[in-house]
């Protein structure tokens, strides 16, 4: 097997791939010559699998058989809502298999089930086998391009997609890094100490935003954010709608119930909307959609665009915006703006950008649809030990996009890893045992910036066992949570009882639970700040209740005072037993009920001094 390591930009419209060879970056066109493949599959009559430019044509003519943007369902809920507003526009069924969403083919006689990873399987074995054809080799080594705000779910679904496909991936790279990379390596200027650039990555399905700091053979990423959920399809989809509402105001018509022309009322969309980055208006031509009249034009004008989409691309800015707030950072601080993605060629964008730089002239050097491809073959050629590799290595030190924790006992978030965290990363938390001889423990894992675990994206659940038995609050559990360099959790637990430690048996098991309505954690936690501080004063409150509760029980059992104090043990019991149903609204309640269980056992407890009170 050749060391030749490639880089794969897995897009959501497109993929592109290139690597770097005898000193210079080389695209790496698909069999058809393409110097993308789409991001399609299509499942024929027959079973077959076709992936890329023929399938996004088959898709055109049989929309039910052609699967496209998979990558906006993967690692998602099926009641994500996200997923349920895509499924809107989707021609192909999508199932809740499990909560997790399946495309549905019915081919022939037979149901086809599959799911997004086995779906990014095949776009990556296609990859795989195009790219051999051109190489003349097998290849096995591959950087693959992720959206920077992509969470650990979906980090976890594309590796694993990648080792299906035969690849050993040297690293999941974020996008914006990736295109930073590419920039840096081709305008290898050097740079003042401590400058600081900013991507702007805007593409189909997702939207990034990397601020970088700029060494003379490094690139310290210093703040990401963004939305994995805006993007040029939504921008599609705009057009689509007015589309929509003109046919069935004017012709009574309503083609959303007809995939097929939905599927072609889309193409000429995204086509309207490219041509509105060069001109000031457009038609839209609609034929064969109804007999009479065969063909209906739509006028559009890049102002009605402009103004339809306003909300979206303010969304972007807005984003740029608090990206540099976090990074302590002024738009004066940046000296560079680089422009990724193809969205980026709109130019109200373009202007809306420059207006909030204050004037500061665009980069556009870079190809917006190629150079994430090419970093990601920079990144490879430097991580490849292909001996014939002669290039500068620059070191990349990315950052974590999202905080990552678990919940305790009253679902407050202890976050192990906050966000803009330089990667790999690793944290540890100390927890000991509420009960007595209790030996086993689970934490709900989130990733999100609220306090309320439950209001963040649950990962998944961790579970310890074979603690060893002790009196509550002497065996203390720690968990150490790390991310590694492709933003993959791993997680380990050991305990220490008298001194003594052990590695303990842990079970991670990855959350099918829903997310609810969670949109980005980000934005919710700087909007909801005082309810999120509401909650925390509730939480330790309410976890001071339980556990002086459960402590006194300990001590009525261990202190053989049962006899005596029977109606006192009972009375925590009960008050531990409601305190733990209530809610961040029922606050006075939870004050009441310690005010009352504290009288009755305060006496009791200093007469008897009862230990491991909290
Ligand atoms: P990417 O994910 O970077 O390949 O970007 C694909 C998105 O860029 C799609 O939504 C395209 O419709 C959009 N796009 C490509 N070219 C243009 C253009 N000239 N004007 C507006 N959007 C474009």
């Amino acid at each position: 097997m050749s060391e030749v390591a490639i880089g794969i930009d897995l897009g959501t419209t497109n993929s592109c791939v290139y690597v770097h060879m005898n000193n210079r970056l080389k695209i790496l066109e698909s069999k058809e010559g393409g110097r993308i493949t789409p991001s399609y599959v299509f499942f024929t009559d027959q079973n077959a699998v076709i992936v890329g430019q023929y399938a996004k044509r088959m898709a055109d003519a049989k929309p039910e058989y052609g699967i496209y943007e998979i990558k906006r369902l993967v690692g998602r809920k099926y009641d994500d809502p996200y997923v349920k507003n895509n499924l809107n526009y989707l021609p192909f069924q999508v199932k809740n298999i499990g909560n997790e969403p399946a495309v549905v083919i019915q081919c022939r006689n037979q149901i086809i089930k599959k799911s997004p990873q086995d779906l990014c399987t095949y776009i990556l074995e296609k990859i795989k086998t195009d790219a051999e054809a051109k190489l003349g080799h097998p290849i096995d080594k591959a950087v693959i391009t992720v959206p920077a705000y992509f969470n650990i779910a979906q980090r976890e679904v594309t590796l694993a997609a990648a080792n299906r496909a035969g690849f050993t991936v040297l690293k999941l790279l974020n996008e914006p890094t990736a295109a930073a990379l590419s920039y840096y390596y081709e305008n290898n200027r050097s740079t003042e100490d401590e400058s600081y650039s900013l991507v702007y990555d805007l593409g189909g399905g997702t939207f990034d935003v990397a601020i970088l700091q700029k060494g003379d053979s490094d690139i310290k990423i210093v703040g990401v954010d963004g939305d994995t959920h805006l993007g040029g399809h939504d921008f599609d989809n705009l057009l689509v709608e007015h589309v929509c509402q003109v046919l069935i105001e004017k012709y009574n018509y309503n083609p959303k119930n007809d995939r097929r022309n939905m599927r072609r009322l889309s193409n000429e969309c995204e086509e309207a909307k490219k041509i509105l980055s060069v001109s000031e208006e457009t038609v839209i031509i609609l034929t064969a959609f109804l007999t009479d009249p065969n063909t209906i034009e739509i006028p559009i004008t890049r102002k009605e665009f402009e103004t339809k989409a306003q909300d979206l691309f303010k969304k972007t800015i807005d984003i740029v915006d608090r990206c540099l707030k976090k990074a302590n950072l002024d738009n004066d601080d940046i000296k560079e703006v680089i422009l990724s993605g193809g969205s980026t060629r709109i130019p109200k964008i373009q202007a809306m950008i420059t207006d909030y730089f204050e004037g500061k002239a665009l980069n556009k050097f870079i190809n917006p649809d190629e150079c994430v491809a090419e970093g990601a073959a920079l990144q490879a050629a430097m991580l490849s030990k292909d001996s014939s590799q002669e290039i500068t290595h620059i070191k990349i030190t990315d950052v974590t996009a999202l905080s990552l924790g678990i919940s305790n006992f009253v679902d407050l978030m202890t976050f192990l890893i906050k966000r803009n965290t330089p990667i790999p990363t690793s944290n540890k938390t100390r927890r000991i045992t509420v009960y007595n001889n209790q030996t086993s423990m689970t934490f709900d894992i989130y990733e999100g910036e609220r306090l309320e675990a439950k209001k963040n994206h649950f990962l998944g659940v961790l579970e310890i066992s074979d603690l060893t038995p002790a009196p509550p609050g002497e065996c203390t559990i720690e968990v150490t949570m790390s991310i590694d360099q492709n933003g993959i959790l791993k997680v380990s637990a050991r305990e220490t009882v008298s001194n003594k430690t052990k590695d303990l048996k842990i079970v991670y098991t990855r959350g099918s639970r829903s997310d609810g309505e969670i949109k980005n954690t980000l934005v919710d936690a700087t909007e909801n700040k005082q309810e999120d501080q509401r909650f925390s004063k509730f939480a330790e409150l309410k976890g001071y209740v339980i556990k002086y509760c459960v402590r006194s029980m300990y001590n009525f059992e261990d202190k053989n005072l049962l006899a005596k104090y029977r109606a006192a043990y009972d009375k925590c019991a009960d008050v531990c037993k409601n305190v733990k149903n209530l809610h961040v609204d029922d606050e006075k309640e939870v004050i009441r009920l310690k005010k009352e269980i504290c009288s009755l056992i305060g006496p009791i407890e200093k007469e008897y001094k009862f230990a491991h009170m909290p």
